[in-house]
């Protein structure tokens, strides 16, 4: 439905994106439990638990168009790179975007931010990122290896040089006027998430600190190897799902599934969604 994908705190419109879905194997979760590995084993291909989505955002504040993350083009198959499809259906071009923040420069989220030739997509965009995140994939050393490797590393230089305008952005400074980032480290250094506020009305976006939402809500130790450092990771999972449940704070974030916005309320010894 169209109207679960968009909402507005004050004069500030969120309107959900999903440039595909995917299920991911059993293989890259971590710290499962004994019903869920039993769950998983039941069925392991395309267990409903494993599904993931693949989410970007256009926030619209005055004369800004902010597009957060990029989708992943056609790097992970025929499920998903339908970003530029969905910013169609919202009467939005590529050439229309202001400003671009990249949570992290992960392949799903960076892929649809440049073609298969590396040329830029979003021409007029401002690029806006943790300085920690640039510096992680241009300086680091990384090996041959699937996950967190040369080829991920290599993607994200792509994407940066490709674009003239990069600004750097710290904890809590505007992205643009109202949408302020939060820092969410684990997942990779300069992992961040973002916030807006109006009154009583708030909106956070959690980043990538969750991929299974149905498997990490009920059981927030589910990790997976995408995280540069797991265990840092999971201390931000478990302390944001806890600043959200007890403040009570409208959410969404890179793989939420539907409907894309919602609220997390303790449960047991996890949490769920409710809407
Ligand atoms: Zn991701």
């Amino acid at each position: 439905m169209e109207d679960n994908n968009k909402v507005s705190i004050g004069n500030v419109e969120i309107i959900a994106l999903q440039d595909g879905k995917l299920n991911l194997p059993i293989e890259v979760l971590k710290n499962l439990d004994e019903n869920q590995t039993k769950e998983l084993n039941s069925k392991p291909e395309e267990n409903p638990l494993t599904l993931s989505n693949i989410n970007a955002f256009l926030i619209k504040n005055g004369n800004k168009n902010l597009l957060i993350d990029a989708g992943c083009r056609d790097l992970f198959g025929a499920s998903c790179g339908f970003l530029m499809d969905k910013l169609n259906d919202n009467g939005i071009n590529a050439d229309d975007i202001t400003d671009l923040f990249f949570t992290h420069l992960h392949p799903d989220h960076v892929g649809g931010a440049i073609t298969e030739n590396g040329e830029v997509v979003f021409k007029n965009a401002t690029i806006k990122i943790s300085g920690l995140e640039i510096d992680f994939w241009r300086d680091g050393k990384f090996e041959k290896v699937d996950v967190n490797g040369e080829d991920f590393a290599n993607l994200a230089k792509s994407v940066l040089n490709a674009y003239d305008k990069i600004e750097t952005i710290k904890d809590q400074e505007a992205i643009i006027p109202d949408v302020h980032v939060m820092s969410l480290p684990g997942h990779t250094p300069g992992h961040s998430g973002f916030r807006i506020d109006n009154g009583d009305n708030s909106f956070i976006h959690l980043g990538d600190i969750l991929h299974t939402p149905r498997l990490q809500l009920e059981n927030p130790d589910v990790s997976l190897v995408f995280d540069v450092d797991m265990e840092q990771g999971l201390k931000t999972r478990k302390m944001m799902f806890d600043m959200v449940s007890k403040d009570k704070i409208l959410c969404s974030s890179g793989h939420m599934l539907e409907p894309k916005f919602c609220y997390i309320e303790k449960s047991g010894t996890g949490y769920k969604l409710s809407y």
